[in-house]
């Protein structure tokens, strides 16, 4: 007879199992789904999720979790996987299925009226939807309960043991100190990043790409790369990860830094534990410390002078009639060209925390009513008035740019700067750890770093918080100074100020 642990372990992979089909039907749907196909693969899509919910809240698990939990017999990780096993099932059972009903619903109103209200670059189309929205989400944090404010409830699905209150505090850093940061380098003359945007081949980017990748050492035995309008990284397992990239034949960075940045969430999912599949063992930690993995290798190693020494001329080689008369310095300093601009997406590495502080601060005012949805367009365009310094033309470019709110997904964009900045504390720890860190990476072996992330974070999976990681590998919690010492370190010497 099996025992109440290899139960509840084949009772996950069967979630698992339906999860990821899923993500296969998602994965081909981004990549290579006729359009005509989307409405049957939407009821696919809906169907599975039904039973994954079904799956997730049965009586069935709910006897085991409770069993379990009380099982001294069980090994330290056995403990771990329960724990955080029925903190997600308890968590799902405060729903109710009208609630989850309504819910879906509205969100698929909104999902449509947002494409039509951003197309028509018109805030009143999606204005009804939105407030709708934003009182079922007051509805779900008092039906999930919080203990300080609101919005933490929110915030914790995304990353548990975030509240609004140590997110106030990593703002408070960035408004007082990175704000001005930026403002002194605004003031200084900008890098030249014109070539940048001359014409690069689609082939050859593709295949300079892939050789990135290799580089990384992304395993294309156990995964591949597509092409997709929005690039992303998916999995069905550790041992077949997906990432996407995007060209543009007319800005290099696009793809390049997008390459790195999904192959960092990718070689994240390839070093957790395949063993443990679907468990919480052999599952991602968060989405603030899977952003950091992406961040690191994006920010930390792909825009820094050590990865382009030796990078360099490989590009400069495949792409003379642009890059032959550029020096590695010049290179370097263009692709740091710190500008303030109204798209989150294709911001600067700095500017980039002032679009989330701003997402951060319009979320916690509507959800603690301070915000209402009609002022929406106006909050807005002060804050980037304030904080950035532009004048918003458009909704369009404004209020609408993001698919987020449209999904209901509020509380997630503070894990973007929580990602950066994770990152930056993490790489400060990994070149303490290892002195010759550098000069591998100047070399163009990424291999020592790669063994870092591994044995620091990946084969951890999900068997303790975010916090606590941090802690263990850095010895304090989340600190914003780390990513402040790292940014005027960095760009100091880019713009030539003194410190
Ligand atoms: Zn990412």
């Amino acid at each position: 007879m099996k025992n109440s642990y290899e139960k509840y372990k084949e009772h996950l992979q069967k979630i698992a199992d339906v999860n990821y089909s899923s993500a296969v039907l998602q994965w081909d749907q981004e990549v290579y789904m006729p359009g005509e196909g989307a409405k049957y693969r939407a009821q696919q899509l809906s169907t599975l999720s039904g039973i994954v919910h079904e799956l997730s809240t049965s009586d069935e698990l709910g006897k085991l979790l409770n069993e379990l939990n009380n099982d001294a017999t069980l090994s330290q990780k056995e403990k771990a996987n329960v724990k955080e096993s029925l903190r997600y099932y308890t968590e799902q059972k405060k729903y109710s299925t009208e609630f989850v009903i309504k819910l879906t619903q509205t969100i698929s109103e909104s999902f449509q009226a947002w494409q039509k209200a951003k197309k028509e670059n018109n805030f009143k189309i999606f204005q009804p939807l939105l407030e709708k929205l934003v009182e079922l989400k007051k509805q779900e944090c008092e039906l999930l309960g919080y203990e300080e404010h609101p919005y933490d409830a929110l915030l914790n699905q995304f990353e548990p043991g975030s509240t609004t209150k140590k997110l106030k505090k990593l703002f408070q850093g960035v408004r007082d100190e990175l704000v001005p940061f930026v403002k002194k380098i605004a003031a200084q003359q900008k890098p030249d990043y014109n070539f940048l945007l001359k014409h690069y081949d689609k082939d050859k980017q593709w295949h300079f790409g892939i050789d990135v990748l290799k580089q990384m050492l992304f395993d294309f035995e156990a995964g591949r790369q597509d092409i997709s309008s929005h690039p992303f990284t998916t999995n069905f397992n550790a041992k077949d990860v997906r990432v996407t990239t995007r060209i543009n034949e007319n800005d290099f960075r696009e793809m390049t830094w997008s390459c790195v940045h999904e192959g960092g969430h990718a070689l994240y999912e390839q070093g957790l534990n395949v063993d443990d599949y679907g468990l919480p063992s052999g599952e991602y930690l968060s989405l603030a410390i899977h952003e950091s993995q992406s961040r690191l290798w994006e920010n930390n190693v792909a825009r820094s002078s050590a990865y382009w020494k030796n990078n360099y001329k490989k590009l400069q080689d495949l792409f003379p009639e642009n890059l032959k008369d550029i020096s590695t310095e010049k290179f370097y300093e263009a692709i740091n060209a710190v500008e303030p601009s109204l798209i989150r997406t294709s911001a600067d590495e700095l500017t980039y925390h002032f679009h989330v502080m701003i997402r951060f601060e319009i979320e916690e005012g509507l959800i603690d009513g301070s915000v209402k949805v009609e002022e929406l367009p106006s909050v807005w365009n002060k804050k980037y008035k304030d904080y950035l310094g532009l004048e918003v033309p458009d909704d369009a470019s404004g209020v609408l740019q993001d698919i987020h709110w449209s999904h209901g997904s509020f509380g997630y964009f503070p894990t973007y700067s929580q990602g950066s900045f994770y990152a930056a504390q993490f790489f400060i720890q990994a070149l303490k750890d290892n002195p010759n860190l550098l000069s591998e990476i100047e070399k163009g072996n990424l291999k020592p770093l790669l063994n870092w992330l591994r044995e620091k974070i990946h084969r951890h999976g999900r068997t303790l918080k975010a916090d606590e990681l941090c802690k263990q590998i850095t010895g304090e919690e989340l600190n914003f100074n780390n990513f402040m010492n790292y940014a005027k370190n960095k760009f100091s010497k880019i713009y030539n100020l003194t410190l």
